[in-house]
């Protein structure tokens, strides 16, 4: 599918778009239709750089097979506006709520990881499911003017986007 014939030219699909030129012209229009439908999409970076240190990447790398070839459907994970996939842009989510909150103190010792965790998942299902934005909130917030909250599961809850707005319009 991806004919790049080397590493890291672009994590773009369109701008190998007009490298290509095959005989066929039939095959030609067909992979310039390809390479227009999937512009948008963009391939995550994490997953990229698992990957290239994976036994098959490396393996691949070794063979010159191009890195886009086998894995390419897997790759294309959505057309949504993050830059990562959505596995880890919700690990992204966790790990930049978990850093703030360790900021200010506000990450006990016993919070349970996999329930937050659980949690950011369960976001990311209703999100996909519904086409609805949904955040995770924190019921009582870190940076209250009179309480301040934990981050930690019982103090987690998943509320619409708009619903978050209104919530910190009124702390
Ligand atoms: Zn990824």
């Amino acid at each position: 599918m991806l004919l790049l014939g080397f590493w890291g030219v672009s994590l773009n699909a369109h701008s190998s778009f007009f490298v290509f030129n095959l005989s066929n012209p039939l095959a030609n229009i067909f992979f310039q239709l390809y390479f227009m439908s999937s512009m948008d999409r963009k391939i995550c970076p994490d997953c990229l750089s698992n990957y290239k240190r994976s036994t098959l990447g490396k393996r691949n790398r070794k063979l010159g097979v191009s890195w886009g070839s086998g894995q390419w459907v897997e790759w294309v994970y959505h057309t949504e506006k993050t830059r990562k996939c959505l596995k880890h842009h919700t690990q992204g989510l966790v790990d930049g709520a978990k850093r703030r909150a360790v900021k200010i103190n506000a990450s006990p010792a016993w919070s349970n990881k996999s329930k937050i965790k659980q949690v950011y998942l369960e976001r990311l299902e209703k999100t996909t499911q519904e086409l609805i934005a949904y955040e995770v909130d924190h019921i009582v917030p870190l940076r209250g003017k009179n309480v301040c909250g934990l981050h930690n599961e019982f103090n987690l809850q998943i509320i619409s986007a708009t619903e978050n707005r209104k919530k910190s319009n009124k702390f």
